[in-house]
């Protein structure tokens, strides 16, 4: 099967949460890469754009789930070129400021200005979890 029509089909087909190795050819980077009608694309830009439709050309797309492999368009988000060169070291973060380790353990959301934010799950549970008690208690007064 043709690689553009293998990408088509299994966004159409398949929606997990699992990480989606790509079986076919690799940037320098890592990144997933196809050719579609003679122009080279990222496999995870194809199949974002077939699942949740166009991405603003400026923007890039960035893994929440850590693997450059990846072409689950779940697991993508658009943020600006910034934000990826901003997450860059991240990567190689195994620790928190607070000591908990963060492999396996990352919130990563999209911020208002557009980037992906990442954060140790441990301590965004425990701040979420302050933020509800402060709630709970103000509401008791
Ligand atoms: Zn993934
Ligand atoms: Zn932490």
């Amino acid at each position: 099967m043709d690689k553009a029509d293998l990408v088509l089909n299994t966004v159409l087909n398949v929606d997990n949460d699992e990480c989606w190795p790509w079986e076919g050819a690799k940037t320098n980077g890592g990144y997933p890469r196809l050719v579609v009608r003679g122009r080279h694309m990222l496999a995870h830009r194809l199949a974002y754009i077939i699942r949740f439709g166009r991405i603003n050309p400026n923007l890039e797309l960035g893994h929440i789930c850590h693997n450059e492999w990846c072409w689950n368009p779940n697991h993508v988000r658009p943020i600006t070129h910034e934000g990826n060169m901003a997450e860059a070291p991240s990567k190689v973060m195994t620790h928190c400021t607070k000591g908990h380790l963060l492999e396996g353990n990352v919130y990563a959301w999209i911020g208002k200005d557009g980037n992906m934010h990442r954060q140790c799950r441990t301590c965004h549970n425990e701040r979420s979890r302050l933020n509800y008690s402060k709630k709970v208690l103000s509401s008791i007064g």
